[in-house]
């Protein structure tokens, strides 16, 4: 989970996602609560992490409202179970290979539950008794979902959560790799997925993440990962082979969205593009295009009934 590493601990009201680091590019956006008044970063930003770029192709006004007002856009529930269940996982893969067992990855969710049930982006959830049970459910189903993927004591692990901070096609990249690990075939870069898998026709487009932080590990290491390995727990691994070509285009791509982003935060427009995923959008409040398009959508019955956006559009 793209995502700087802190000690979970030193503040008990610190997000886990902020320490996590989750987003650490172009101006991590505050946490949930931290203030509601917009606060001005110099623009252009200083980095681009695969996140970033998702979200301005996306839709160039979301991006502004979150990186560059830095408008709160705290984590929802699946986010934060899919961010305890990485973090289990970060600590289990760091054991001896023989001590990777389900009942050390129980021990492990009920330490980091000592954290989780008091960071404040969970806190901000007001989850009643059924709520916290579901919640513990859906990050345990991740956790031992990695069992239907691999047996975690056959990892022949290098690192976790390895930041690479480097340029890349003339591009400032961060991002923050899940897993590096050593195989017959050579390195291998992997990322846990705790969402639903997307369909066939998407799994390529969605490793285009893993395939940028393959380029930024040969950049900072020297040596061309073998494959790049999206890890969706519970469900399936879909993969690449990491090859100079499906680097070069992924790279190319990135360039392209900073080139872009470059020249908007000159001109100051970041233009609404509204879609699908405005149902999802935190910022759909401060967006007449975007409430526009949940009414639409709802009234044309194509927008799930569990849409976020539509308590603040209906
Ligand atoms: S509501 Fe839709 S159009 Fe508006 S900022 Fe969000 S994603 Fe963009």
């Amino acid at each position: 989970m793209e995502s700087t590493d802190a000690d979970l601990g030193a503040d008990p009201g610190q997000s886990l996602l902020s320490t996590a680091g989750l987003e650490a590019d172009a101006g991590a956006p505050p946490a949930s609560g931290e203030t509601d008044s917009v606060v001005h970063i110099p623009v252009p930003p200083k980095h681009l992490s695969p996140s970033s770029a998702s979200v301005f192709r996306q839709c160039p006004q979301r991006w502004k409202f979150r990186y560059i007002d830095r408008l709160p856009d705290p984590p929802g529930e699946a986010a934060l179970a899919g961010t305890f269940a990485h973090r289990v996982l970060e600590d289990l893969l760091s054991l001896e290979p023989q001590d990777r067992t389900m009942d050390r990855a129980r021990a492990l969710a009920t330490e980091v539950w000592s954290d989780m049930q008091d960071d404040r982006d969970f806190r901000a959830l007001e989850l009643d008794p059924d709520g916290v049970r579901n919640f513990k459910w859906a990050a345990w189903r991740a956790i031992e979902g990695l069992w239907d993927l691999e047996d975690p004591k056959t990892v022949e692990l290098i690192d976790t959560e390895t930041e690479v901070s480097v340029e890349i096609g003339g591009v400032p990249f961060i991002g923050y790799i899940d897993r590096v690990e050593s195989t017959a075939d050579g390195l291998v870069i992997s990322d846990y997925k705790s969402g639903r898998a997307p369909g066939r026709r998407f799994s390529s487009d969605r490793l285009e993440q893993v395939l940028l932080y393959a380029a930024a590990f040969a950049e900072l290491q020297g040596t061309l990962p073998a494959r790049a390995r999206l890890l969706y727990l519970g469900q399936r691994i879909d993969e690449a082979e990491v090859t100079a070509e499906n680097i070069g285009e992924v790279t190319e791509r990135l360039a392209a969205t900073w080139e872009e982003l470059l020249r908007r935060s000159e001109t100051g427009e970041f233009p609404a593009d509204p879609g699908p995923l405005c149902g999802w959008c935190a910022f759909v409040r401060h967006c007449p295009e975007g409430l526009a398009e949940v009414e639409r959508r709802h009234q044309a019955g194509s927008l799930r009934p569990d849409a976020p956006a539509l308590a603040e559009a209906v």
